[in-house]
């Protein structure tokens, strides 16, 4: 599936009794064309019995900026390839640090990092929330990056979004924990401004989000100690988005499909929260 767009070889895997699981060609090949597929795993012409996984690499399209649009949403994947453990403040002026840029989970079914799947269904998030008209700003569209959690709260300052959707996955100590919740700036005076409106955001989102996919809803949490929530000004919220902990959870989570759906929750979510305001 080589060349094909992204969408038509998933399509196409699936028809014939295959098991889909994307990625993101990290570093981008400088000659590909969005959406094209850059490579897949096993190759062409392999035989393998029926319902097999088959890896498929392409190329993410960089920030979509459709000037016009009345509403502007930052999507920041969680995480990046290397956690940045240097510390900052969890606030303007806090003497309270946490590190820039925690590690993240990984799956334990399928061993992919939280890194690499949050940026798979952020780009999936991208997608369906242009297609609706939303001007949509990326945090990041590779993996290796090093954007400090502050720094990400200020994109979305920059950028006057409408709301920053901040996509993660979970993890617990205890493999049998599944589900989504969400999470919103709550209890510090520097989000006081805009903890109503997140709240509202993140309440719709896990709702939609959770209806799209049959996934367990853990509930929506304030949380003061969120450094991504304090350093910004606009309405944001994190989508807890499955546990990588669990192991049927985390295989469910890496299917195309399932992702989809996900995506296209949390992208109704968002548009029900955007034409509320
Ligand atoms: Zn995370």
């Amino acid at each position: 599936v080589v060349g094909m767009p992204v969408q038509v070889a998933e399509a196409l895997v699936a028809a014939a009794g295959l098991t889909v699981q994307t990625r993101v060609a990290d570093p981008p090949s400088p000659d590909a064309t969005p959406d094209a597929v850059t490579g897949q795993q096993p190759d062409a012409g392999a035989l393998v019995p029926e319902g097999s996984a088959v890896v498929i690499t392409y190329q993410a399209r960089g920030t979509v900026d459709a000037s016009g649009s009345p509403y502007v949403v930052v999507i920041d994947a969680g995480h990046q390839t290397k956690a940045d453990l240097v510390p900052e403040p969890i606030g303007p002026g806090s003497k309270v640090e946490k590190p820039r840029v925690a590690g993240g989970a990984t799956g334990v079914a399928t061993h992919v990092p939280e890194y690499e799947r949050a940026l798979e269904l952020s780009l999936r998030l991208r997608d369906d929330l242009v297609a609706q008209g939303v001007r949509v700003v990326m945090v990041r569209t590779t993996n290796d990056v090093d954007i400090p959690n502050s720094e990400r709260a200020a994109i979305g300052n920059r950028a006057k979004a409408d709301l920053v959707v901040r996509v993660h996955f979970d993890s617990s100590t205890d493999s049998a924990v599944s589900g989504m919740s969400a999470l919103y700036p709550s209890g510090t005076s520097w989000t006081t401004a805009i903890e109503p409106a997140s709240h509202t955001a993140a309440a719709m989102v896990l709702g939609a989000a959770v209806a799209a996919t049959g996934a367990t809803s853990r509930g929506v949490f304030g949380r003061g100690d969120m450094s991504g929530f304090n350093y910004s000004t606009r309405p944001t919220i994190i989508v807890e988005c499955g546990f990588m902990s669990n192991a049927a959870e985390d295989a469910r989570d890496g299917g195309a499909a399932y992702q989809q759906r996900i995506a296209g929750g949390i992208a109704a979510g968002v548009m029900g929260f955007l034409h509320s305001r």
